[in-house]
């Protein structure tokens, strides 16, 4: 399993500013933001801002840091689209489906009704990004994170 880390990967670029990200949430150890080929409406991905590939090699600081981000981000996408449930994902390691080399935690709302779309497959379009983004601020706003 690849734990070198390198700087050029796509996360590190959003976090040093240099690529766009349509963000939620921000604190001193990790970022939220709309991941670009939802799987479902409103799934998000929170992003420890530490440089670590994967858990393995992510600070036990860091890892605190980002599950209670995680939890914080959840609780305002269920507020926000109260979906049938929620399913949280962290993967490590190409086998496992990793495909961005910075360690992320996946928030992907489940609706009965409806089928998880393809993992990293169909762009969305910013402007519905952006919508679903507004929500979830809200409830971010409205549980005071
Ligand atoms: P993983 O396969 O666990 O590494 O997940 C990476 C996720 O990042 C996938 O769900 C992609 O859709 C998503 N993604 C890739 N590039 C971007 C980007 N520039 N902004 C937001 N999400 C992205």
């Amino acid at each position: 399993m690849d734990t070198q880390y390198s700087p050029n990967n796509i996360f590190a670029k959003i976090l040093r500013g240099e690529m766009p990200c349509i963000k939620v949430y921000e604190d001193d150890d990790t970022i939220a933001f709309m991941d670009i080929m939802p799987q479902a409406d409103g799934h998000t991905l929170v992003v420890p801002k530490e440089a670590a590939v994967n858990l393995f090699d992510l600070s036990e600081r860091g890892a605190q840091a980002a599950i209670v981000a995680t939890q914080r981000v959840a609780r305002a996408v269920r507020a926000a689209f109260s979906p049938d449930g929620i399913s949280i994902g962290q993967f490590n390691g190409a086998a496992a489906g990793q495909t961005v080399p910075h360690i992320h935690f996946h928030i992907v709302p489940r609706y009965n009704d409806q089928a998880l779309r393809g993992h990293a497959r169909d762009m969305q379009e910013p402007d519905v990004l952006k919508g679903h983004a507004e929500r979830i601020i809200a409830a971010l706003r409205e549980q005071g994170a």
